[in-house]
C-alpha cells in the first residue's frame, strides 16, 4: 500500500490531499489533477481576482446582465436555494457587510452605525437576479457584491473528490484549510476517516471526533478570522439580520455527503446559533450537527450525530 500526500495554496488557504492505493505515480497524477481543478475554480470564483467570473459580476452586474459559465451559474443557484432554506442566514451577497467590518483587507475595525446601515442597504440576495434562460446575473442597484467565501471551498473539495473517484482513487482524505474535510472511502487501517473538531486552533482538548466515509464535515468558528476591540471578539461570519459579526455561538459543524452543503450549512448554523439550530439540523436527513455557544465559564452545546470526545 502506497501513500501520497499533496498540498496547494489556493482560495486564501491550504488544500491538502492524502491518497492511499497500490500505484503511487497514478495516485500522484490523480491528486495533481484534483488540485489543478481547485486552481481553476479559484480563478473562476475568487472575488479578489479581477478576471474571475465573480469579480466580473461584482463590477458590472448593477449596470448590465453578466453571463457566467454553467457550473458557476449552478453554484449560484445552489447558494440561492440554501439562502431560502436557511431563512436567509446563509447569504453570499453579504460582501458589503464583510467589507464594512474590515474582513476584506487589513482594516478590521468596528464601523459606526451609519456605515453598517449603508452596507446593509446593499447586502442580501434579494438584490440579485439569476436568469436561468441565459445564465446571467443582475443586481438591482450599485454596491451589491457576491462573496463565495462560505461555500467555494466546499464546492472545490466536492469537485476534487469527484476527479479522484473518476481516476480510480478509493481511499483519500481531502481538506481545504482544515475547515472543510472530505473522507473518500476509508483509510487502509479502518472503517472510516477519524477527524477531530477542536475548540480553538492551538487548544486541544479535543472537542469532538467524527468519522467520515464518503462524506464531508465543515466547521465554522468565530476565532478562525477575528479581531478584538473593546473587550469583544468580532469574527468573520456576519449575521445578515443584524449586520454584525456573530457573537453568541462560537463554533459550528455540519456533516453530510456533500462538502458544498456542509460548507454553506456550517456557516449558516454559526449564524443561526442555539435558537436556530433545530431548523438547520433538520434540513437534510442524516445531518450531523454541532453548535457551541457561550464563553469559557458557561458553554452550551446542541448536537446530533457528533459526540464530545477525548481523542
Ligand atoms: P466559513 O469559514 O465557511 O464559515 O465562511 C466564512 C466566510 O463567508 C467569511 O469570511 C465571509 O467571506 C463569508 N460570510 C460571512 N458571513 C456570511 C453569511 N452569513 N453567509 C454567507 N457567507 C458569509
Ligand atoms: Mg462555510
Amino acid at each position: 500500500m502506497e501513500t501520497v500526500t499533496l498540498a496547494r495554496n489556493a482560495m486564501a488557504t491550504r488544500f491538502e490531499l492524502v491518497l492511499h492505493g497500490e500505484n503511487a505515480p497514478r495516485l500522484r497524477a490523480a491528486g495533481e489533477e484534483a488540485l489543478a481543478e481547485v486552481d481553476r475554480l479559484e480563478a473562476r470564483l475568487s472575488l479578489y481576482r479581477p478576471s474571475s467570473e465573480i469579480a466580473r459580476v461584482n463590477t458590472n452586474a448593477a449596470r448590465q446582465s453578466v453571463r457566467v459559465s454553467p457550473p458557476v451559474f449552478a453554484l449560484l443557484r445552489q447558494a440561492q436555494q440554501l439562502h431560502r432554506e436557511t431563512g436567509g442566514v446563509f447569504d453570499i451577497a453579504i460582501a458589503p457587510l464583510v467589507r464594512c467590518w474590515g474582513f476584506m483587507d487589513a482594516g478590521r475595525r468596528v464601523p459606526d452605525a451609519d456605515e453598517i446601515a449603508a452596507a446593509r442597504a446593499c447586502s442580501g440576495l434579494h438584490h440579485v437576479l439569476l436568469e436561468e434562460a441565459d445564465y446571467t446575473v443582475r443586481f438591482d442597484q450599485e454596491g451589491v457584491m457576491l462573496d463565495l467565501g462560505a461555500i467555494g471551498k466546499g464546492f472545490a473539495i466536492d469537485r476534487a473528490a469527484e476527479i479522484l473517484r473518476e481516476d480510480g482513487v478509493t481511499s483519500a482524505l481531502l481538506h481545504g484549510g482544515t475547515s472543510t474535510v472530505y473522507g473518500l472511502g476509508a483509510p487502509p487501517d479502518g472503517e472510516a476517516w477519524k477527524v477531530a473538531i477542536t475548540e480553538a486552533p492551538e487548544a486541544p482538548p479535543i472537542c469532538a471526533a467524527v468519522f467520515l466515509r464518503d462524506s464531508a464535515l465543515s466547521v465554522s468558528a468565530v476565532w478562525a478570522r477575528s479581531f478584538a476591540a473593546g473587550g469583544k471578539q468580532y469574527g468573520h461570519v456576519i449575521d445578515p439580520r443584524a449586520g454584525h459579526p456573530v457573537n453568541k455561538s462560537v463554533l459550528s459543524a455540519i456533516g453530510l455527503p456533500s462538502a458544498t452543503e456542509t460548507d454553506a450549512l456550517s456557516t449558516a448554523l454559526l449564524v443561526a446559533g442555539l435558537d436556530g439550530y433545530e431548523a438547520i439540523a433538520q434540513l437534510r436527513p442524516g445531518t450531523r450537527a454541532l453548535v457551541l455557544a457561550g464563553s469559557e465559564e458557561n458553554f452550551r452545546m446542541l448536537s446530533q450525530g457528533i459526540a464530545l470526545a477525548a481523542w
